[in-house]
This record gives C-alpha cells, sequence and structure tokens, in this order.
C-alpha cells in the first residue's frame, strides 16, 4: 500500500496535477501484478485511509514522506471517492429513526418491523442503520469518519432523517433524537471524544439486548407482511402491535396526558427551567409505562429511558453547532401532508428543521383512495401552503404506477404537481 501511495505521489510531483483515472489504475494495476497474491492487493478506495491512518496515528513515519500540503491537496482529489456527494459544498448525511408504526395504512407501504414503517431492512442506508441500534449519535459519526476516508470535505452538513412519519414518534424521543444529531457533528471535531462517546452508547444498547431479538424480529416481519399479502381485514392494528417500537402507539392515556404536557412545554418560553421542567415531567411516564407494557422487543422500551433530552439541552448545542467544525446547514424529516399543521411546524422549527420531505405521491383524489391513503388533494395544498409560512424548504415525493394509475394519469399527475403554484416542491423525489 505504502509503495503504491509513493508511486502516485512520484506522479503527482512530476505534473503538479491530480491523476487522471486511467494513470491511477495503472499504477494500482502495476503494483497489484508486482505482489501477485490471490486477491487484491492495492484497491483505490484503500489507499486515503491507508494515508490518513499514516498521519493521525504515526505522524513521524509520515513526516519521512515529505508530502507538502500542496502535495496532500492533489492526492486527496486523486484518491477521492464518489466525487458527486459534496460536489455542491454540502456533504449530505442520511439517518434513520427506531423501528415504528405510522398512524396511516397506506396500501403499497412495506410492513418491515425492524424499520422504519416504509422501509426495507436490506437496503444500504437501513443496514447502515441497524448496525448502529437505529442510534443518531452513531449513525452521524460513522457516516462522517466514511466520507472523510472517501476524500470528502464535511465542514457544511445536511443531515436527512428518514422514516415514516416524523411527527408520530414521541416527542421526547424527538427531541432527543436532534439532540443527538448535533452533539455528533459537535463532537466530531475530537476523536477521543467521539471514541469515547461511541462505546459507552454501544454498551447501553448491548446491555438492553435489543442486538441479540433480531431472529424474532425477522419472523415477526414474515408474519405481518403475510398477513397484509393475504388480505387480513385486522392487517393494520397485528402490524402496529407487532412493531419492534417497544413503546405502543396505541396507549390513549398516556398519549394525551404526554400531548398535554408538550403542549404546555410549547407554549414555554424556550431555554427557560419552565420549559425544561414540563418537559422531563412528560416524558417519564412516557418511558416507564412502555416498561409494563406487552411490546414484543423490550430492549427498544429500555433504550427508551435514557432516549431522552430536553428542548434546553438541544437548543444549547444547536447555538454550540453555529461555530463547530462540521456545521449543520440544513435538516430535513420526513412527513406526510395531513401530519403538517401549525403547531407541529413550530415544534420542527424549535428542532432545528429545515425542510421537510412530504408524501404527496399522486394528486388524483380516485388513485389516493384506490390506495387507501387517507389524506386529499386539499389537505396537500394546505401542508404546501402552511409549510411555505412557517419557512420550511419543501420535499415531495411522488409514485408512479400505483393502483388505479396509467402512464397517461401519471405522466399529467406529475406535471401537475410541478407547475401548479400550489405546490410546485423545491425538491422531487420519483419513486417508481
Ligand atoms: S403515510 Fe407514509 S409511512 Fe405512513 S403508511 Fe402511508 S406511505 Fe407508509
Amino acid at each position: 500500500m505504502e509503495k503504491t501511495l509513493h508511486n502516485i505521489l512520484g506522479e503527482i510531483r512530476r505534473t503538479n496535477a491530480p491523476l487522471a483515472p486511467d494513470a491511477l489504475d495503472r499504477i494500482i494495476r502495476a503494483r497489484n501484478r508486482e505482489v501477485a497474491g490471490p486477491v487484491r492487493y492495492v484497491a483505490k478506495k484503500k489507499l486515503l485511509p491507508f494515508y490518513q491512518e499514516a498521519k493521525e496515528h504515526r505522524p513521524e513515519h509520515w513526516r519521512t514522506w515529505g508530502v507538502s500540503p500542496a502535495e496532500e491537496a492533489l492526492l486527496v482529489r486523486t484518491l477521492q471517492v464518489k466525487p458527486r456527494r459534496t460536489a455542491s459544498g454540502v456533504a449530505t448525511v442520511t439517518v434513520l429513526t427506531k423501528p415504528w408504526p405510522c398512524s396511516s395504512a397506506c396500501l403499497y407501504c412495506p410492513n418491515d418491523v425492524r424499520m422504519p414503517k416504509s422501509y426495507l431492512h436490506d437496503e444500504p442506508a437501513c443496514q447502515r442503520a441497524e448496525r448502529n441500534w437505529f442510534d443518531p449519535y452513531l449513525q452521524v459519526t460513522a457516516r462522517l469518519r466514511t466520507l472523510h476516508q472517501m476524500g470528502h470535505v464535511t465542514d457544511k452538513v445536511e443531515l436527512i432523517v428518514l422514516g415514516g412519519t416524523w411527527s408520530d414518534y414521541p416527542e421526547a424521543y424527538q427531541i432527543w433524537y436532534m439532540h443527538e444529531l448535533f452533539r455528533a457533528l459537535n463532537d466530531m471535531g475530537c476523536e477521543t471524544a467521539v471514541e469515547r462517546e461511541s462505546e459507552t452508547r454501544r454498551k447501553q444498547y448491548r446491555d438492553t439486548g435489543i442486538a441479540c431479538e433480531r431472529d424474532d424480529l425477522a419472523n415477526w416481519a414474515a408474519e405481518a407482511q403475510a398477513r397484509v399479502t393475504a388480505g387480513d381485514a385486522s392487517y393494520n392494528e397485528t402490524v402496529r402491535n407487532l412493531y419492534a417500537c417497544g413503546t405502543r402507539a396505541d396507549n390513549a392515556p398516556l398519549h394525551s396526558r404526554s400531548t398535554d404536557r408538550n403542549a404546555a412545554s410549547i407554549d414555554a418560553p424556550p431555554c427557560s427551567a419552565a420549559a425544561d421542567d414540563t418537559q422531563g415531567a412528560a416524558f417519564e411516564p412516557f418511558a416507564l409505562d412502555n416498561l409494563q407494557g406487552s411490546a414484543p422487543n423490550s430492549g427498544w422500551a429500555a433504550a427508551a429511558q435514557w432516549q431522552t433530552a430536553t428542548f434546553f439541552q438541544l437548543e444549547a448545542l444547536q447555538r454550540e453547532n453555529e461555530a463547530a467544525e462540521h456545521r449543520c446547514v440544513g435538516l430535513v424529516v420526513e412527513t406526510r401532508p395531513d401530519a403538517v399543521t401549525p403547531k407541529r411546524l413550530a415544534t420542527l422549527r424549535r428542532l432545528g428543521c429545515t425542510k421537510l420531505q412530504m408524501g404527496i405521491q399522486s394528486l388524483d383524489e380516485r388513485i389516493l383512495a384506490a390506495n387507501h391513503r387517507g389524506i386529499g388533494v386539499d389537505r396537500m395544498q394546505q401542508a404546501f401552503e402552511l409549510a411555505r409560512i412557517f419557512g420550511f424548504k419543501t420535499h415531495a415525493h411522488f409514485m408512479t404506477n400505483l393502483l388505479g394509475a396509467t402512464p397517461e394519469s401519471d405522466a399529467a399527475d406529475y406535471r401537475r404537481m410541478v407547475e401548479h403554484p400550489a405546490f410546485k416542491p423545491d425538491e422531487v423525489k420519483l419513486y417508481p
């Protein structure tokens, strides 16, 4: 590996420019021929991490290579993997929330109880999230490290939080989740802090036993999906009960108690002791009651006990982040139009969100009804209007080939969404 790096640096010094892909490829292939083992000895993606490791952990040895800052910049440009990832100057970090149901039940939406509603466990971002217990701190720090090793600058970060319907999560979890995202960004300047915090956090999850329950989850997921496929009329409730969330969304008295307290805390002045107290009082019973529930994965219920933070703590981290090495320049959550209300938007502003991803899927009332969307076009229009009034950017999800759609109806429907002033989202994600 080191010899290959020296060969690349020699070429950079000779030309005073980054190497073209074919020139880099020639050097790597020549070195692999020299070593001639059963597996490829050198791969492009391993070279930059090797260089960074030498610089950070073996500085005396690295200094003998005599790499100037200008040569290092050319080396990074040569070895950078997937340069489009940060071509805009902003590094995008996608994270998932924990497994959780959605209060809606659209016909096409998968039910994989290992994931937040609408996600499948075999997608790359989902696998990354599961490996990290869906923990925001672990997901952000791991992703930023990977981007760094791929040669990307990560001083400006857009955080994209995926997972079902954001506002269906308990508010305690929402605040904690954002708190951990900002804490991860702020800590990234100090590797020792990240190492220490990550290890502590992994131990917390191992202690809850969440990791041991994956086989059970796979069986529950298969059962839930089988019921959906068989058209089981009670599937919606079944699926919700099967979710590995640990906290049950159907606990009405608890839910209303929590909602009332949250409402009071929203009205309390930000960063005040009153707000802090109200939040704490609101969420404590939520965690305790859940521990007494019969949810299949009690590990998540145990984790919910310590997955709490207050707005006061979150706002302190947000202020700190304004001058941090890794600054959050955008924060996106996923929701659905009928969950967009003035009160929830006010909460989202306070959480630090800047953009809403909204599931639109179709603007054809007939197709919406056929697919059990439970939302009409008027409500979608209202959601766009509210989001703009509250200063959010909008990102719409659109689906083709839904039940009842034709290529022609999809084309007309899509055109309406991107051209009609009532909608015209800032961004669109098109799902086939
Ligand atoms: S609102 Fe979204 S997450 Fe909920 S069921 Fe429908 S598609 Fe799935």
